[in-house]
């Protein structure tokens, strides 16, 4: 059965080679073009375009790089994965800018989740200390809502240029919050290209797969702009799971994800709950081995521990029941607690430049 793509759901994707089938995404194969590890382990796997970018580079052309995520929780191990990939593509020579889409996550989700604008920009602040630590420029960040007007103006000239069947066929819905969310996400994207900003400019966009439905909606409307711009270039990565099974790294399943504030306490207490490719008794992992390649840990190890050498070994030693899940789960606590001890001390040191970034 086909499966749907839903930005908005914390559901994992099962089946890539579907996708990329039904929505004519082409598989990523030019590793060479980066030593960075998401490259190296082909966490980076299709893409829309990135000859455009490809050319770009080896032109020596300038080329835009602009990512864009919704402040509607702290930051956690999936963003993360994101926030590399975007220092992956600045270290190839693109000229970069972040959004930290502080109205699009009050007006797309529940009140429940988002009550408030200003709710919006205190989890903004935290996500730029975050963005900052992680090596961002502060000149590389943005927040929606103190963009200039001519940013506006372009989110309502996308708005006309989408119609409800257009919109419907691509998201399966009409929650109006969504579309205006939406709206200010094709801004995102395209404003670097206006005259007041660079200009027509090859440009390339980073996200995991499940946003894909973002990506054809903006290569659609890009071309009904009186506007002359370059179709952006779409890049994808293999979205993060979540240490349950079956869901994607979400700020909504707060047990299955890691997110970049947790203490030592809170990353225990997941990981040692997590989802692994053990067996069932010792004697039997001791004798056949485990199974890396369906484990929630070895995934955490995968997605950010950029050490080949630990990596390798962790996934031989596995495979041979040389390495049982109990060592394998402390070596994961201690990962992430010396990572993210490290990441928030860092991270606390920018909250006065996050707050002018948010508040101007
Ligand atoms: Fe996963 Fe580690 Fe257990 Fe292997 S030993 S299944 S990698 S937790």
């Amino acid at each position: 059965m086909n499966e749907k793509i839903d930005p908005w759901s914390s559901k994992n994707i099962n089946n890539y080679k579907h996708v990329f089938k039904e929505f004519g995404l082409k598989e990523f194969s030019d590793y060479n073009i980066s030593n960075n590890y998401l490259f190296r382990r082909k966490i980076v796997i299709a893409h829309r375009d990135f000859e455009k970018i490809k050319q770009a580079i080896d032109k020596n052309k300038k080329f835009i790089q602009l990512t864009a995520i919704a402040s509607s929780g702290n930051y956690h191990l999936g963003h993360k994965l994101n926030i590399e990939l975007f220092l992956a593509i600045k270290q190839m020579g693109a000229k970069c800018l972040y959004g930290v889409a502080d109205i699009d996550a009050y007006v797309s989700r529940d009140d429940k989740k988002i009550s408030s604008m200003e709710q919006s920009k205190k989890i903004a602040v935290e996500n730029v200390c975050d963005l900052l630590a992680l090596g961002l420029k502060p000149e590389e960040i943005y927040v929606q809502s103190q963009k200039e007007n001519k940013y506006y103006q372009l989110t309502y000239e996308v708005s006309k240029k989408i119609t409800e069947n257009m919109f419907k066929a691509v998201y399966g819905h009409q929650d109006l919050g969504k579309v205006s969310a939406v709206i200010l996400q094709l801004a995102d994207i395209l404003h670097l290209q206006l005259p007041e900003y660079e200009g027509k400019t090859p440009t390339i966009v980073g996200i995991g797969i499940d946003q894909d439905p973002h990506a054809r909606l903006t290569r659609d409307v890009v071309k009904r702009l009186n506007y002359d711009m370059e179709v952006p270039s779409f890049i994808y990565y293999t979205m993060q799971s979540g240490l349950t099974e079956g869901t994607k790294m979400s700020s909504s399943e707060k047990e299955s994800a890691i997110f970049l504030n947790d203490k030592k306490e809170d990353i225990k207490k997941k990981i040692n709950k997590a989802f692994t490719g053990g067996k069932v008794s010792l004697d039997d992992q001791k004798k056949n081995g485990g199974t890396p390649e369906i484990c929630k840990v070895y995934e955490v190890f995968k997605f950010h521990n950029k050490e080949d050498d630990f990596l390798e070994k962790t996934y031989k030693r596995c495979k041979q029941g040389n390495l049982l899940c109990g060592e394998c789960k402390q070596n994961c606590i201690l990962f992430l607690t010396n990572l993210l001890e490290n990441h928030q001390k860092k991270a606390q040191e920018n909250k006065d430049l996050a707050k002018k970034i948010v508040y101007g």
